[in-house]
């Protein structure tokens, strides 16, 4: 069998002209076009690369996108402050923190003070906590952008087999819950799994979000299963390469991700559509008000 390569790159696109026709409906219907602010705080490069890409791809879909630039030494009660601002700001429908934060500012304080009703990123406890229930909820953009794959693939969810290597806060965790709440029997593998083939070999759909250069081998995957690579690994030779061994993994799968080119060209779409989910839900004024506060 030789795997089905899905275009991260080609869905994304298709996403972008879904997106940029609902917000053209947004300002027909409110006079103003939904607004993200990234907040960024201290210099970390690949944080600043992000921010670039999200006010880029807004630009092309015309959703309005700012960056709100802060100095390292950005105290926390003055990090509070601002979010607090954009809580109450009419014109921001959604906010984006930027991590990693200088070591002095949480991320607990970051969560517990944005508005989760515009935690387009989903990291807040009171979003997670909804996810937790099945409650209507913003959702970390990567784990949302893997359902979005596998929802556009048409592939079947219910009553299978969903295998998820790896379990961080940001993606294998609510990425489990999600597919859980579509009906998968789901299993989470972690750093501490006991022969990981034994569990891998038995999805009929494996979604690997680790960070391991080749952890993921062609004689690990059922044959036919869908293979979702999540992981980005930075090679010395400066090229990226996935969790997934590409080359025995797609003689075996029915259809797998590639790096790049995969997952990694969706999420921040997916972000902004998230935004646009918020604004939504803003604009159906009090129907939300109840479970997003
Ligand atoms: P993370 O917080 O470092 O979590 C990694 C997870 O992998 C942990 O749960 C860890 O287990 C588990 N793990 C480590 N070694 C393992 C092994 N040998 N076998 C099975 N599980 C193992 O990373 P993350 O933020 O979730 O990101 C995961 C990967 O996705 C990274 O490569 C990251 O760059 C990539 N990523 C991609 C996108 C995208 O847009 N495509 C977005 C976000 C992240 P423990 O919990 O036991 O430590």
């Amino acid at each position: 069998m030789t795997a089905h390569i899905i275009d991260g790159r080609a869905m994304g696109a298709e996403i972008k002209v879904e997106l940029r026709n609902d917000i053209q409906r947004y300002m027909q219907t409110h006079g103003r076009l939904p607004g993200i602010v990234i907040v960024h705080v201290g210099t970390d490069t690949a944080s600043g690369v992000y921010s670039k890409t999200i006010l880029r791809i807004a630009e092309e879909v015309g959703m309005h996108a700012s960056l709100e630039q802060l100095p390292t030494l950005t105290s926390p009660d003055e990090l509070q402050t601002i979010l607090q601002q954009f809580n109450s700001d009419e014109t921001v429908q959604g906010i984006i923190v930027q991590m990693p934060l200088p070591t002095h500012l949480s991320q607990k304080m970051v969560g517990d003070t944005l508005l989760s009703s515009k935690d387009i990123d989903g990291i807040s406890p009171y979003s997670a906590g909804n996810l937790f229930l099945g409650l209507p909820s913003l959702l970390p953009s990567t784990a949302a952008a893997v359902v979005e794959i596998l929802e556009r693939t048409h592939t079947p969810l219910a009553g299978k087999r969903v295998v998820i290597l790896g379990r961080s806060n940001v993606v294998g965790t609510p990425l489990a819950m999600m597919l859980l709440q579509k009906n998968a029997t789901v299993t989470i593998c972690h750093s501490r799994t006991v022969d990981l083939a034994t569990f891998t070999r038995q999805a009929d759909v494996l979604i690997a979000a680790v960070g391991r250069v080749k952890l993921v081998t062609g004689e690990m995957v059922r044959s036919g299963a869908v293979v979702i690579d999540v992981g980005i690994n930075y090679l010395l030779n400066g090229s990226i390469v996935g969790d997934v061994d590409f080359a025995s993994v797609s003689q075996v799968a029915s259809a797998l991700t590639p790096t790049p080119g995969g997952v990694g060209p969706l999420t921040n779409i997916v972000l902004l559509k998230q935004c646009m989910q918020a604004a939504g839900w803003e604009a159906e004024a009090g129907k939300h008000a109840t479970i997003l506060h």
